[in-house]
């Protein structure tokens, strides 16, 4: 039941093989049914709706992305696209599987080994346990590639690692039992990940209250007192930061996805009121104004769409950088951030009550905008591309 969407203009889903687009279809109809109807209530009480999560996992959304868990052969095109279906009806629970099958399934797929690859991916790709990515810290955001503050100090006797230092703004970290710690080597400075079990003595982590953008998501501060963590669990191919940007290049390319799918969202819900709201004696769609916004709007999603397509293109021909990704984020999310607005903007007063959907996606754009590097960093990652300099060192 798979239909390309009236705001997929172009049909960017025309290239997608038939079990592709079934699978794109149960998921669109398990969201419709399952998940739309709680998503506003949750973001109300800033819950995570758990009760949905055995029904999600059911639909395989996070068993795509590595060959050790797909049901069949998929492109990166049609990954995006699976975001975009998501984020499409709620970001935060798309939030919630870009961190269990981008950030934390990532980490795993690019910088595990074969055998911690196969230990762990089919748990998190079937919801048997949660995971999440600790990268930022609250002294360390958009520095993190140097300044991580967090150490990673090898016991001699047992050849453990102990970690110690503080995360900030982790998703899912309230309930993960697993979470990805990046950490510096203590002697040699090198950035180094480890699959920290939420049990390890010395972990803690509390919730971050009073957020205004994805509120449903459950984002924490973690605090690491001489978390014991054997080497086993140490992540065998993150030797430095640069295995980390791997890991972000490629969730950087799904958050670009995902706020189109937000943009969407957003701009569906302000077409199907346009049509619904009379003023001066007719439908506000039929007022010029009105469409010049739908169109703005739309415009943006296809030019968004253009470039994430092209991207996860680039992605399986494997000639994506990470100022390709970081392009896409930058832009899309800034697309995103207008789009939004211009949707909101049709819904008058309408539009700043969650009843109408339209003020949760405008509020969660936020949130988008400046997570997995902000604007400014992501256009600094394009910046040196273009000349060369890196200006954030
Ligand atoms: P800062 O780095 O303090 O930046 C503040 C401002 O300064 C920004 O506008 C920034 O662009 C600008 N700035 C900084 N340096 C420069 C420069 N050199 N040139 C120009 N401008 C600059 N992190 C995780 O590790 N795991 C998660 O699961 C996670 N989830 C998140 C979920 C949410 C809802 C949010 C809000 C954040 C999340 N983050 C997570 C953290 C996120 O990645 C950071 O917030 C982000 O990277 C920005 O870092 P910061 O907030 O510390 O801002």
């Amino acid at each position: 039941p798979f239909d390309t969407l009236a705001s997929d203009f172009y049909d960017f889903a025309s290239t997608l093989t038939d079990d592709e687009r079934e699978a794109l279809g149960r998921l669109r109809e398990h969201l419709e049914r399952e998940v739309k109807p709680v998503v506003n209530e949750a973001w109300e009480k800033a819950e995570f709706p758990h009760d949905i999560l055995p029904g999600l996992f059911a639909t395989d959304a996070a068993r795509y992305s590595w060959p050790e868990t797909a049901p069949f052969a998929n492109s990166a095109v049609f990954r995006g696209m699976l975001a975009l279906e998501l984020s499409r009806v709620d970001a935060s629970v798309a939030t919630f599987l870009g961190v269990q099958d981008g950030l934390t399934m990532g980490s795993i797929g690019v910088c595990g080994s074969d055998e911690q690859r196969a230990e762990w991916l089919p748990k998190l790709a079937s919801g048997e346990i949660i995971g999440a990515f600790g990268l930022t810290e609250p002294l360390s955001g958009s520095d993190s590639a140097q300044g991580l503050r967090t150490t990673a100090t090898r016991d001699a006797d047992t050849g453990d690692w102990l970690l110690n230092g503080q995360k900030r703004w982790i998703g899912n970290a309230t309930f993960s039992d697993i979470t990805i710690i990046w950490a510096k080597d203590a002697e040699t400075g090198k950035v180094l990940g480890f699959i920290v079990p939420t049990d390890t003595p010395g972990y803690t982590a509390t919730k971050i209250a009073g957020k205004i953008s994805l509120r449903a998501v459950q984002n924490a501060d973690i605090t690491l007192e001489n978390v014991r963590v054997p080497e086993r669990l140490r992540l065998q191919n993150a030797n430095s930061f640069r295995d980390t940007a791997a890991v972000l290049r490629l969730t950087r390319a799904g958050v670009a996805w995902s706020s189109v799918g937000v943009a969407i969202g957003a701009y569906e819900a302000a077409v199907r009121y346009s049509k619904e709201r009379i003023q001066f004696g007719k439908p506000i769609a039929a007022h010029q104004l009105i469409q010049d916004l739908l169109s703005k709007c739309l415009g943006n999603i296809t030019a968004s769409l253009a470039m994430c397509v092209r991207v996860s293109e680039m992605h399986d021909a494997g000639t994506q950088r990470d100022e390709h990704s970081a392009l896409a984020k930058a832009y899309c999310t800034a697309r995103m951030r207008e789009t939004v607005a211009w949707a909101r903007e049709i819904f008058g007063g309408n539009g700043i009550v969650l009843d109408y959907d339209v003020a949760r996606f405008f509020a969660d754009a936020e949130a988008l905008y400046s997570y997995e590097g902000t604007r400014e960093m992501n256009a600094l990652i394009v910046g040196r591309a273009i000349t060369g300099e890196a200006a954030f060192v």
